[in-house]
Parts: structure tokens; C-alpha cells; sequence
């Protein structure tokens, strides 16, 4: 059959419909569903102004420059630290000064192993210097000794190295007037710790510096420590929910770490990898993910263990988006993406780092921003109040959103937060374009990228004009 006019086949009918359609999806923006105007919830207020020093240790250790320039006072004890070359180890050895005779231990971090030792005692996992030597050492080895893997806040991470670097969790060291410093190149955190060449790189937002320690092991085409920084920076700046650390240490990975994550925070310091570039869809929000980490300063308990992971994972889309590092149908495509999660049980009843915390979470908190829109309140001013509760339960989430909610919102009826947290299926997120942007197209832009999908929709397009030209020139010569 043939359209006479126009001497069209139905194969080319299909094909001109295909890209007309892809052409209303992925190229005109608009089409299906006008924007939400939601994306001031997150505007740069200020710069935190008060921060804390969470500082584990019941001593902070000094921390040397890098590359080590000072001179540590004579009375200092230091701990330098040196890679254990191509391994997973590490190997610190203390020089403690002649007029000091005690108060000096160390602790391992979690599921790491201790290979060697000269001059420590144990007690209670703790090892303490037995005198015997004024150079006492250790040799850690941060694989662990069974098992290849460490659970550092509940996920399984890895700690990646090189034949010349190693990045791995540090140990807690206690005693007062003690130095740390890594025998060649690196950086010692509190948390972890970086052994290999570095360059540091510094940035103050209020009260809060932002050190991004960049290794110079990283691949070429890694994010830029600028492009990193100036996100936290702005990262900072909108999220106004109390919890600031005088310090956030970002520990940048040469390479991507195996395992359940490519990333972890603990306390005031994460790991991310180098070349996960912020604006890149479902792996730039890694650096807010691990930031908002940092600012997140309380337990969550009785049914709300999922908020933790997800309001990491929500703040991570939501700022990559109103920082305009991805576009709002990018947001929504990572919003859809996971309604796959297994629906075994309510989130109420979700582990702290299971799937449905992290994907299942971002979808219940992007509901419940939807619902403070013009109540002068956002899903940050929740996390604020649960830093300012420290131990939280599920009411404590529920209470605060039934009272901040828009009970006079232009949606059917008001959010049931209690029903999303106890419901056994996908809690459907707050799009910023339309519902009826069919799933299927969502799933299918993520996988293949709009740029592509774009490219694809160009193809066909030219290929159609070529096609209809020809078929206009076969009818003329018929004629
Ligand atoms: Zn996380």
C-alpha cells in the first residue's frame, strides 16, 4: 500500500511517526509536561557559620603539611606512614621523644588486620606501647585477613591500590602531642588516609575548609579539583541544616572502587572516585552523596534507618539538578529508575543501606518536598530538625511533615507519608516533567543517554529527507 500524494510506503510512515515522536521527547523540551516550578528549594542562602570540630580523637593529632615542611615540636611524638609497596598495607612507625614514658595507642580500624608488630601490647583491641622500643611499629593490612572487604557504615567497600599508592582507612591513634605524616607523599586523615603523590587543594566556605586531596595517580580525563570544590562549595551553601564540620577532608580515588559502592563518608571525611565528573547522570551526585554524609549528625532508628541513605541519595539528584549540572528530565530519568527494587517490604522495615533505602528513600523525600512547596520548607529543614533530635524514629519524621505540610496544596489530597514509608510497592517520586512521560522512554533515555538518543532522532531524521527525496524524484520521472 502506498500513499499516493506523497508516494509514501507504511514503512516510511512508521519511521517519520518514530521520529517525530523521539523528536518531542528528546529534543523539544516542554512537550510532554511543562516543568515544575520547584527548583528554588534549594537556593544559596549562606555559608555555614558555625561549625564543630568532630575530631574523634580524644587528642587530635596534628597533621603535617603535605609535602611535610614544618618541624613538629621536639616534644612531639611522630607517626610516619609509609605504603607497603603493591599491597594493601601499611606501615607506621612511632618516634617517640627520650622524655616521654607513656600514653601512647593506637586502635585498627574496622576489619582490618594487624600483620606486624615491634613494641605494642594488646588490651581489649586496643595496642598499647610497651617501652621496649623507642621506634615502636606496625604493619596494617586494610584488606582484612579473611575476607577482601571492609563494611565501613554498613555498605560493602573496597579500599582500591596501585603498585605506588594505596588509599585506606586510618588507624585511631590516642595520646597527646602526636604528629602524623606519610613517609614520602600523601595525606593522613582522621577517617582515611591517601599513600602515593598528591596535590592538595584547599577551599573555605564560611566557617568550613574543604580539602580535596587530588592523587596524582588519577586517570587524565578525572573531574577537575576546581569542579569538585566549587560544587561542595555551593553544596554548603544550600544546605542549611546545621551539622558542619570545621573540616570535610575529600579523598578523591585513582580508580573506581569495587564492591556494593563506588563511594563512603565517614564522619568528616569521603572517598569518591576521581573521574566521576559532577555533571555526569547517576554518578556525579556522588560527591553531594557523600557531603550531605558529613552534614547528617544523627542516629535514626524505629523505622526510619532509611533516611540516612536516602535523603543522601534525594540531595545528591535534587542539588545536581537546581545546580544545573543535569537537566530536570535527566533528574527525572534517575528518579524512575529504580522502581524495580524488589518490593519484599515497607521501608519502614527497609535496612539502612539496602536498595530500597537509598532509591525507595529519594522517591518518598522527593514527595515530601513536593508537598512544602510554598511552606516555606524543604526535606533540609527535616534534616536540620533530626540533627537538632539526634536519635529519630519514623513519628519524629512524620509529626514534623504533618505539621509543615500544604494541607491546602492544589494536589487531590495531602501527602500520607506514613502510608509511603509502610506501603510494599514503589513509592511513584515527584517528576519535575508530567506523569504521563511514559517509564518506558525514561528507562530507555538513562540507558543509552539523551546525547545519543539525540544523535539517533538526527540519523533517522536525514535518512527519512534522503529517502522522501528520492521517492519525489522516482515520481517525477514516472510522471
Ligand atoms: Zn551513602
Amino acid at each position: 500500500m502506498r500513499i499516493p500524494h506523497l508516494n509514501l510506503s507504511i514503512g516510511d510512515i512508521i519511521l517519520l511517526l518514530f521520529i517525530m515522536g523521539f523528536a518531542s521527547i528528546a529534543i523539544t523540551p516542554g512537550v510532554v509536561g511543562a516543568p515544575m516550578n520547584e527548583t528554588t528549594h534549594y537556593p544559596s542562602v549562606r555559608e555555614p557559620t558555625e561549625c564543630t570540630n568532630q575530631s574523634v580523637l580524644e587528642h587530635s593529632p596534628t597533621y603535617l603539611p603535605d609535602p611535610p615542611s614544618g618541624t613538629p615540636p621536639t616534644h612531639h611524638v611522630i607517626v610516619t606512614y609509609s605504603h607497603i609497596e603493591n599491597t594493601s598495607r601499611y606501615r607506621i612507625t612511632f618516634d617517640i621523644p627520650a622524655n616521654r614514658t607513656s600514653g601512647i595507642q593506637f586502635e585498627l580500624p574496622e576489619q582490618a588486620a594487624l600483620v606486624a608488630k615491634t613494641g605494642f601490647e594488646s588490651k581489649q583491641g586496643v595496642w598499647n606501647w610497651n617501652k621496649s622500643t623507642r621506634t615502636p611499629s606496625a604493619v596494617i593490612d586494610t584488606n582484612g585477613t579473611s575476607s577482601a572487604s571492609l563494611r565501613v557504615r554498613g555498605p560493602l567497600v573496597q579500599f582500591p591500590h596501585g603498585e605506588e599508592w594505596l588509599l585506606a582507612p586510618s588507624v585511631n591513634l590516642n595520646g597527646k602531642n602526636i604528629s602524623v605524616r606519610p613517609a614520602t607523599a600523601g595525606a593522613i586523615g582522621e577517617q582515611y588516609l591517601y599513600l602515593g603523590p598528591v596535590s592538595v587543594h584547599r577551599n573555605t566556605v564560611g566557617c568550613q575548609e574543604q580539602i580535596y586531596i587530588e592523587p596524582a595517580a588519577a586517570p587524565e580525563n578525572s573531574a577537575t579539583p576546581p569542579a569538585v570544590l566549587d560544587l561542595l562549595n555551593e553544596s554548603a551553601r544550600r544546605l542549611d541544616v546545621g551539622a558542619a564540620d570545621a573540616t570535610v577532608r575529600i579523598f578523591a580515588s585513582p580508580t573506581i572502587p569495587e564492591g556494593e559502592h563506588p563511594g563512603w563518608a565517614s564522619k568528616n571525611e569521603f572517598v569518591a572516585p576521581a573521574q566521576f565528573h559532577v555533571d555526569h547522570v547517576g554518578r556525579g551526585e556522588i560527591w553531594i552523596h557523600e557531603y550531605v554524609h558529613t552534614r547528617q549528625d544523627f542516629q535514626a532508628t524505629r523505622g526510619l534507618q532509611w533516611i540516612t541513605e536516602g535523603s543522601a541519595e534525594y540531595l545528591g539528584r535534587r542539588l545536581q539538578m537546581e545546580l544545573g549540572l543535569i537537566s530536570p528530565r535527566e533528574y527525572d530519568v534517575l528518579m524512575s529508575q529504580y522502581q524495580h527494587v524488589p518490593n519484599t517490604s515497607s521501608l519502614n522495615r527497609a535496612p539502612p543501606t539496602s536498595n530500597r533505602s537509598y532509591h525507595w528513600g529519594a522517591a518518598v523525600l522527593s514527595q515530601v518536598d513536593r508537598q512544602l512547596t510554598g511552606q516555606n520548607a524543604s526535606v533540609g529543614d527535616l534534616l536540620k530538625t533530626l540533627n537538632e533530635d539526634k536519635q529519630v524514629g519514623r513519628r519524629d519524621a512524620e509529626q514534623w511533615i504533618g505539621r509543615h505540610q500544604n494541607s491546602t496544596s492544589n494536589t487531590t489530597e495531602p501527602y500520607d507519608f506514613h502510608e509511603a514509608t509502610f506501603s510494599s510497592s514503589y513509592p511513584q517520586p515527584a517528576y519535575m516533567h508530567s506523569t504521563r512521560y511514559p517509564q518506558v522512554l525514561r528507562a530507555f533515555i538513562f540507558h543509552f543517554g539523551i546525547g545519543t538518543l539525540r544523535g539517533l532522532a538526527g540519523v533517522l531524521s536525514l535518512l527519512f529527507l534522503i529517502k522522501y527525496y528520492q521517492s519525489k524524484t522516482t515520481a517525477k520521472v514516472q510522471e
